[in-house]
């Protein structure tokens, strides 16, 4: 199984490591073999010199070869003829050198080791002179040999010596860098459901880590967002559902206490399942609103002819209005289709009519339009003569529970949760829900959604 450390430290280091040590071998051969083939470069130079001098005596001056052998530069040589020696350094016999001659063949320039351990650079040479006389030059090969053992052994300790120090370093540095990530670790447990508020630290906010933690504050915040939207949600839901629960309970609680004719119990009765009603209404629409929040994959949708979903919609809402003595007028573009589910679109639309007409004064009109839109869009739109909508509200009334006038409102049977739920159910059909409105010259909410 492959050696896989746990943590991020140490498998950075591990790898920096790993790399290090492969730069530092590399180099060190490459110093090694570079710093070698110089000296063997320069050894070899002098060799050739020292071949030239005895050539150039050998070719002028012949019978000065032998004060070469005893008195000249030249430390090592030997000129042979057959098997006749004709001149030899003094140190030539002393150091064993003839043996090497049967071992270097003629070439360039070879190294060689005696038995007795030490080391010469050979040339062995056949010059094209009368005679044919074979010159023979050696270099001594100690001094070489003994720096390049020099640097071998500087190398092979140092080496790992520097590997060591710059992983220890590496690992200390490793450690520094990941110190945001420790904090952070630290921070985000500390962060719970009950403690959202809190955030991580964002010491850079241009490098990797303080990106993340920007990113993972992001979330945070969002879900900050959610949890108090929920808090709201379930704070309100709970406050509405008592409103009418009371409402009953008392209405049943002073009927009992009330001796009561048929018709005294009959008003109570009515009384309390208008409340039930009430109710009802409440339940059914935060049903629809958490069914649409679970998302919308579950949305079934046609191809729905807009003015006839209006049509629908007109008149089920008629009645309402013609008890308030209104008229709605409808004017819809025929052929205008979209795919939607048409329950959805047509619960959206009856919540915008539904709130013109019960915030529209009696004997009002109400203008409801079908029609294509100049950005290319279908629109549905519901124009009424009523209050209109106070520019610090436009936002705010697509919230849940949310009134703009909570006393008139309720007054008139509502939770605030119309109109979000008409925004809901057209989202979740691809469209949107918009509103313009001047504040005492009525609303039109319009309700656009992509042509099909
Ligand atoms: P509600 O059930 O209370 O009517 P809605 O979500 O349908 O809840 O509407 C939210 C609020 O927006 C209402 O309480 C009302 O104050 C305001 N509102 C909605 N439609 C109109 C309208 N056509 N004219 C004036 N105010 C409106």
């Amino acid at each position: 199984m492959m050696f896989r450390p746990r943590s991020i430290r140490l498998r950075l280091t591990v790898w920096y490591a790993a790399a290090l040590a492969a730069i530092v071998i590399a180099f060190a051969l490459g110093v090694y073999l570079f710093v070698r083939a110089s000296l063997l470069r320069e050894m070899d130079a002098q060799l050739e010199r020292d071949l030239a001098t005895v050539t150039r005596v050998l070719r002028e001056e012949p019978f000065e070869i032998n004060e070469l052998a005893q008195h000249g530069s030249v430390e090592f040589f030997q000129v042979s003829q057959g098997n006749v020696v004709v001149a030899e350094t003094p140190g030539w016999s002393r150091e064993v050198l003839e043996k090497a001659l049967a071992e270097v063949p003629e070439g360039p320039a070879r190294s060689w080791r005696s038995h007795a351990g030490q080391s010469f650079r050979i040339r062995n040479a056949v010059l094209q002179l009368p005679g044919q006389p074979r010159v023979v030059v050696a270099e001594n090969e100690q001094t070489l040999r003994t720096s390049l053992e020099s640097i071998a052994v500087i190398l092979l300790v140092g080496s790992p010596l520097a590997v060591l120090v710059a992983v220890l370093g590496g690992y200390l540095l490793a450690g520094r860098v990941l110190i945001p990530i420790e904090t952070m670790t630290a921070r985000a447990g500390a962060i719970t459901a009950e403690r959202l508020s809190e955030r991580l630290p964002v010491e850079n906010s241009d490098d990797e880590f303080g990106r993340l933690a920007l990113m993972l504050n992001g979330t945070f915040a969002r879900l900050e967002d959610s949890f108090e939207r929920l808090r709201r949600f379930s704070a309100d839901a709970s406050h509405e559902l008592r409103t009418p629960l009371t409402a009953l309970r008392s209405v049943g609680e002073v009927g009992l206490q009330r001796e009561l004719d048929a018709a005294g119990c009959r008003e109570v009765i009515a009384s309390m399942l208008e409340e039930s009603d009430r109710l009802t209404r409440l339940v059914d629409s935060l049903l629809t609103l958490s069914r649409g929040d679970v998302g919308a994959l579950s949305v079934v949708r046609e191809r729905v002819e807009l003015a006839q979903v209006a049509a629908d919609v007109v008149e089920i809402i008629g009645v309402l209005a013609e008890e308030k003595g209104q008229t709605i007028e409808l004017r819809a573009e025929k052929g205008l289709c979209a795919v939607v589910n048409p329950e959805m679109l047509r619960q959206a639309l009856i919540n915008v009519l539904d709130n013109a007409v019960k915030y529209s004064p009696p004997r009002g009109r109400i203008e409801v339009r079908v029609r294509r839109t100049e950005r290319g869009e279908a629109a549905l739109e519901v124009q009424d003569q009523g209050p209109g909508i106070a520019r610090e509200h436009r936002e705010l009334i697509f919230d849940r529970f949310y009134r703009a006038d909570p006393g008139r409102s309720r007054e008139m049977g509502g939770a605030g949760l119309g109109l979000a739920i008409s925004r809901q159910a057209v989202e979740l059909n691809g469209g949107r829900i918009e509103l313009e409105s001047e504040e005492g010259r009525g609303c039109r909410f319009s309700i656009l959604l992509p042509i099909t």
